[in-house]
């Protein structure tokens, strides 16, 4: 039987027909992994004997002719920032390189409750910090169009695993873009929630006023089918929040107005602007009205985006001191010395890189400077954000500059940062934003982003459910990468 690029509902559907067994299909992702990962890099760690340990009880309930869920029995992979129980968790880094978690992320707990199975931790930048996938100290990720691309990142190997089909769909983080951008990079569907929407609670903390967690998949609709399972409030993250998804994707858009934001227009390639236009054209054809929306000190988002993500780094990554969890560096005779020793034989260049940022921006003399110059500008964005979303229902313009760039393209630190600029601005401000496959530039794929105010969670993925109803750019059966 051909399992290639099921939906959540199709793989449902297989096992409550009893045409193939939760083994079955585990084994078939399994299978892909050990035959294609070599390749494209995507896993850190391959779970095969948990993940058939918890397939064999889904069997067990269906053959006891059990209900199962739309969750019970499918298979998922989830970057190693999401701190799984009795599975090694490495944030991708070396200083955690040994570490096993006692317990798991509420998002896992309630993946595990569903049933949902977990084949894999997923590849990507270390702690978070990247738009590549290369910052990871294990190993670079491929991307699995052109094996000499990026995947994008810093989820690059939970967008990868999507596109290769190592699984239904992936968990990821977003920070500043790092499920929607290798999303775009990967030709498939990232999401960002609601700041608060989906518990924070036992993931690698990044930085904490901006991180979220993601969810990749190949469509929308099975992105939501996750988002219901994995939200709500949790007394272990205070700044969760209570707000109901829909499970009913809104169907009608008629003579609703999405504003296309002018700035990010202007600052994308010629080849990805005519994608964009069609694209546009794609909304107008589903009654949609589209009207140019101007948000200037969106030029802003990005240079106090790495003011501010720096300095919460410096503050959350100061827990690993050798002492605590993770590596110890065994060349270190005095406190002093084990805090330099571990932290210099653990941490990769850019996590030195930002803790040193973000230490500056913080120390006395330079924090009205800088740290509190850059949260007047989190202030001025979000009043600007809420105006540009008076009268329409969404803000649309692309998720990145360009296509996933070339192992071989060097670039500084700063040419990466910039990377991030059409997708910083929704952790800044806090909304929900979904990245969907428009289109393919010189052969890679690149996407559009959907953005709505606080809440409207539900927005973003029924407008990008209806985006998909109209075309075909995250059909993997139809066009996929060949591995
Ligand atoms: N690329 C951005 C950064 O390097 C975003 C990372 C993220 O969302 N984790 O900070």
């Amino acid at each position: 039987m051909d399992l290639a690029y099921l939906s959540i509902g199709e793989a449902h559907k297989l096992l409550v027909d009893k045409k193939v067994s939760a083994t079955q299909l585990t084994q078939y992702y399994l299978d892909r992994i050990a035959k294609y990962d070599g390749k494209v890099r995507a896993c850190l760690t391959v779970c095969t004997a948990e993940a058939l340990a918890a397939a064999k009880q889904v069997d067990a309930k269906i053959a006891a002719g059990q209900d199962i869920g739309m969750l019970e029995g499918i298979p998922y992979t989830a970057k190693d920032m999401f701190l799984t129980k009795g599975v090694r968790t490495t944030a991708a880094s070396k200083i955690l390189d040994n570490f096993i978690p006692p317990f798991s992320a509420t998002v896992n707990e309630k993946l595990d409750a569903a049933g949902a199975v977990m084949i894999a931790k997923t590849n990507h930048d270390e702690f978070g910090h990247g738009t590549s996938t290369k910052n990871s100290a294990y190993h670079p990720t491929h991307n699995p169009w052109n094996l000499d691309h990026v995947p994008g990142g810093s989820s690059g190997g939970s967008a990868a695993a999507v596109a290769a089909d190592f699984g239904v769909f992936s968990l990821g983080t977003d920070t500043g873009g790092s499920s929607r951008q290798p999303a775009s990079d990967c030709g498939v569907t990232g999401f960002k929630p609601t700041y608060g929407l989906i518990s924070r609670y036992g993931v690698v903390a990044m930085a904490s006023s901006f991180d979220t967690v993601g969810v990749l998949a190949r469509t929308a609709e099975d992105v939501s089918i996750v988002v219901q399972a994995v939200r709500g409030r949790d007394h272990r993250d205070a700044t969760t929040i209570d707000v109901r998804t829909n499970s009913d994707l809104e169907k009608d858009w008629q003579g609703k107005s999405v504003g296309v934001v002018k700035e990010y227009v202007d600052q994308l390639e010629e080849k990805s602007k005519q994608l964009l236009e069609q694209a546009l054209e794609d909304l107008r054809s589903i009654g949609i009205m589209i009207k140019e929306v101007s948000i200037p000190t969106i030029a802003d988002a990005l240079p106090a985006y790495y003011v501010l993500v720096p300095s919460e780094i410096s503050s959350n990554l100061s827990r690993y001191d050798g002492i605590r969890f993770g590596h110890s560096s065994e060349q270190a005779y005095t406190l002093r010395e084990t805090y330099d020793k571990t932290r210099d034989e653990g941490f990769g260049d850019e996590v030195k890189r930002r803790v040193l940022t973000g230490t500056y921006t913080l120390s006395a003399g330079y924090y009205d400077a800088y740290y509190n110059k850059a949260m007047q500008v989190r202030t001025q964005l979000r009043q600007d954000f809420a105006r540009a979303m008076e009268g329409v229902v969404a803000l649309v313009g692309p998720t990145a500059p360009s296509p996933a760039v070339r192992f071989t393209d060097k670039r500084d630190p700063i040419e990466e940062y910039m990377l991030d600029i059409m997708t910083v601005a929704a952790n800044l401000v806090g909304i929900p934003s979904v990245s969907a496959p428009m289109g393919f530039v010189d052969g890679m794929p690149v996407g559009i982003q959907i953005m709505a105010p606080q809440t409207k969670d539900d927005v973003v993925l029924s407008l990008a459910a209806a985006y998909q109803g109209k075309t075909a750019w995250h059909d993997l059966k139809q066009r996929s990468p060949q591995l």
